[in-house]
């Protein structure tokens, strides 16, 4: 007797542990750990995963496994390991965690067909259930044949094939061909018969004959120089047809990858690449931050430390951030390893993603190159995992689990015995404290491959225009600087930190920003009350009619939108041409692309943009570089809103002057003496890190300290203080002494879609106890949770504070 213990996928709190199942005798050499199955669960089928398949069970009444859903385990033991380590440490569901790792297309419903790749060397039962056909339903073999293991051994010798068909438009798609629908001879004649006048019909006919194979119908006109009405009269005379066929999702296929071989390495990229292979030659798991200022040719590093991976025969993981998963840098990957690269990122269709991570499951490919979710891909030799811009927040996922892909790599370079590396201009703080500490090995990369200078940055204090009468959103130099670029034909991008969020107070006379005193957090405008509050602790007061530094009354909140920006700088200069990227302008799927087309063709002078053009954007006209209102970004009720802040103007910098016109930088801002912009300016990250690191330790912030986040939302306001209370006391009453319990208070953004927000920080040095103690109290909310829709996030480690 076998039984399978399956987690199933109901998500909540009681079902939150294997369930014991019989294999049925037929199932016996089929059902594996990491299979996906189909299982009754009470009175409905579900889908579940096998985590185990034991011989004995402490239960007697077990139900049998309806159904195996995939043919070969869609998990591996690792990753199922890792999915358990996982839910552990975010305190969420198995099931969520093990569909985390997966395509969406293995969560939703999706038909399965068999497809016949041979029909001689079939078995006898296989061929009487083909029947000569190519392709039959899998439903069809569970009812006429049933017989997983034959099936499984026709697969296993390359026989059959199973394919997976997602029930969606989108995935499925097809091209027009055109072909002859009829014989060579038919078409031989029906040449003698078509009028001489119609020559372009003939050609089409005469190529046909030579080349009789279905051919994609805009290649066809390309090719024959023809049009749609020629080709359709020969539909209509019925000696063409066309047919749909499927074409294999390949959402690069369509550009052409120059071949690059490896280049010649400098000095400090050959110092850098040395402990990496070393490294992967001895299978060492050590993690190495490669510390390298944009330009200095990190990824060529990345690339060399891949090939030598990929020659001992082992498998490389690239993380890369949503935002600069650009088809330039897809290109360096598949420019240097061609089709060996998988890409996987949210700009593919479900289909499409699908498809690279079948490539990665079968091993076909030896690299991944993808955001954030690619760290689950299912390779089995993994010789290094590398994180490319490591400080970007994208790596943590906001929603449960809540996990940090660099966690996860850590977790399995150690399974694996190979090396990480993590890769930044501007480490993470804590990264780069672990790496003075010699927790991470440091690499060095201080210079630019061109040893061009990084472009000089002019900070403009706009206290200065208001007191000289501008009260525009543009400085009389930044006006004066895109003016000469767009008279001398050269480019401008102006970058606008992300609307939305800013509702913090600044005296324009004097820069002064209400902070809370005990956090060092800029204070949020409550409208509602009239009131300044601390998102962390519970401080608060009235809001302030006079500046508390300089006694001036030009006291107000902060924050533009791009749109604004646009119209403003119309008004100045209204022969400027703009082309503005925002979440409006580039909601549809490739239109970031394009706008970036547009801009790199000189389409307009002006690139206006948030935080997504931060990044990777490389155009050799561009000559200056604008920053406005970098403020909202500083006083975000975030303690990480300086090094952010920092990061930030350190990447915008890196966009101006890189080739061979020489760049400049203009930072417009209130309070041009702080030092997360002094710093940036002068692109001095020791400095900026010793000096950020000394606020962290006196307001008990990490490296310092580690941080949890308790968000609790519910539709009444009282209910949901009145639970993050409760469990405020809670955690005060169980954790050690050392932790410090602060709330509740509202969450930033209080009120999201009628739900109230509370929330409730730890900041604990040593907690063995706290994940323990959080699941109990999710425990004893159980029943509320369901009942009357309250919600508890748990967030270990966050990043966004919202
Ligand atoms: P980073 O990733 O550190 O910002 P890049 O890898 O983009 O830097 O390198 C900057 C530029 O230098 C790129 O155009 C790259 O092709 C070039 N480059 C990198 N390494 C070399 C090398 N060894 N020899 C010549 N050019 C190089
Ligand atoms: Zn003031
Ligand atoms: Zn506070």
């Amino acid at each position: 007797m076998l039984i399978a213990q399956v987690i199933v996928d109901v998500p909540t709190n009681q079902t939150n542990h294997t369930f014991d199942y019989l294999i049925p005798p037929p199932l016996e050499d089929i059902v594996e750990k990491g299979m996906r199955v189909s299982v009754p669960f009470g009175p409905r089928k579900v889908m579940g995963f096998v985590l185990d398949v034991v011989s004995q069970s402490e239960w007697d009444k077990l139900k049998d496994i309806d159904e195996v859903l995939d043919i070969h385990p869609i998990l591996t033991e690792e990753l199922l390991e890792l999915g358990k380590w996982i839910s552990e440490q975010t305190t969420s569901f198995y099931i969520q965690t093990f569909q985390a790792m997966l395509p969406q297309v293995l969560k939703a419903s999706y038909k399965k067909e068999i497809e016949a790749l041979t029909e001689v060397d079939l078995s006898p039962a296989f061929q009487q259930l083909f029947a000569g056909r190519a392709v039959i339903d899998y439903q069809e073999f569970i009812e006429r044949n049933g017989d997983h293991k034959q099936l499984l051994e026709e697969v296993n010798q390359g026989h059959l094939h199973i394919n997976y068909i997602v029930k969606s438009k989108e995935t499925n798609k097809t091209k027009t061909f055109v072909a002859p629908n009829k014989d060579l001879l038919i078409l031989e004649e029906a040449i003698e018969d078509i009028s001489a006048r119609a020559k372009k019909q003939k050609e089409i006919i005469e190529y046909f004959i030579q080349y009789p194979e279905p051919i994609e119908k805009q290649e066809l006109f390309k090719k024959l120089q023809t049009t749609s009405s020629t080709v359709n009269q020969l539909i209509k005379k019925d000696l063409l047809k066309t047919v749909e066929k499927k074409v294999y999702r390949d959402p690069f296929q369509a550009e052409h990858f120059q071949r690059t071989e490896p280049l010649p390495l400098s000095k400090q990229q050959q110092e850098a690449l040395d402990p990496i292979h070393q490294a992967i030659d001895q299978a060492e798991n050590e993690v190495f931050l490669l510390h390298g200022v944009t330009g200095s040719g990190k990824t060529e590093v990345y690339l060399q430390a891949i090939a030598k991976v990929i020659e001992q025969g082992q498998e490389a993981i690239v993380l890369v951030p949503e935002i600069s998963l650009t088809p330039q840098m897809v290109q360096r990957f598949k420019g240097r390893f061609g089709s060996q690269v998988a890409v996987l990122h949210s700009a593919l269709s479900p289909g499409e993603k699908f498809d690279e991570w079948t490539k990665i499951h079968k091993k076909e490919v030896k690299v991944v190159v993808g955001a954030r979710s690619a760290i689950f891909a299912p390779f089995e030799n993994i010789g290094i995992i590398i994180i490319d811009e490591e400080h970007e927040t994208s790596y943590k996922q906001d929603e449960q689990p809540r996990y940090h892909a660099r966690e996860i790599a850590k977790w399995r370079g150690t399974f694996h015995h190979c090396p990480i590396v993590l890769g930044s201009a501007t480490p993470m703080l804590e990264s780069y404290a672990r790496a003075k500490k010699g927790v991470y090995h440091l690499l060095n990369m201080p210079d630019r491959m061109n040893n061009t200078e990084m472009p000089p940055v002019e900070v403009v204090d706009m206290r200065d225009e208001l007191h000289a009468g501008n009260r525009s959103m543009f400085s009389r130099r930044l006006l004066e600087a895109i003016q000469t670029r767009i008279d001398r034909g050269e480019q401008v991008v102006l970058f606008l930190n992300r609307r939305g969020y800013s509702t913090f107070v600044m005296c324009r006379e004097c820069g002064e920003v209400m902070k809370c005193p005990n956090c060092d957090i800029a204070l949020t405008y409550h409208k509602s009350s009239h009131q300044l509050k601390c998102h962390y602790c519970d401080y608060q007061v009235p809001m302030v009619k006079e500046c508390t530094s300089c006694g001036s009354n030009t006291i107000r909140y902060f924050g533009t939108g791009t749109q604004k920006v646009e119209e403003s700088l119309k008004e100045h200069i209204p022969e400027a041409t703009v082309i503005r990227m925002d979440v409006d302008t580039t909601r549809r799927k490739g239109s970031h692309k394009r706008l970036l087309e547009q801009f790199g063709q000189g389409k307009a002078q002006i690139l206006l943009g948030t935080q997504m053009i931060a990044k990777g954007l490389d155009f050799a006209n561009v000559t200056l570089v604008g920053v406005l209102a970098i403020d909202t970004m500083l006083h975000l009720p975030d303690f990480r809103s300086s090094e952010k802040t920092f990061q930030l103007l350190t990447q915008v910098s890196g966009r101006a002057g890189r080739h061979k016109l020489p760049g400049e930088v203009v930072i417009q801002t209130y309070t041009p003496e702080h030092y997360s912009i002094e710093y940036a300016s002068q692109y001095n990250y020791q400095q900026f890190f010793s000096q950020e690191m000394e606020m962290r330790r006196s307001f008990g912030y990490p490296p310092y300290y580690y941080l949890t986040l308790i968000t609790v939302t519910h539709a009444n306001a009282f209910k949901a203080e009145e639970v993050t209370r409760t469990i405020c006391k809670l955690l005060f009453k169980h954790l050690s002494p050392d932790a410090r319990v602060l709330g509740p208070t509202p969450s930033p953004m209080v009120r999201i879609n009628n739900r109230y927000r509370y929330q409730c920080m730890v900041k604990y040095k040593d907690e063995p106890n706290q994940r323990d103690i959080i699941r109990k109290i999710q425990q004893h909310y159980n029943e509320e949770v369901h009942r009357d829709n309250l919600t508890i996030q748990v967030d270990f480690e966050p990043y966004s504070f919202m």
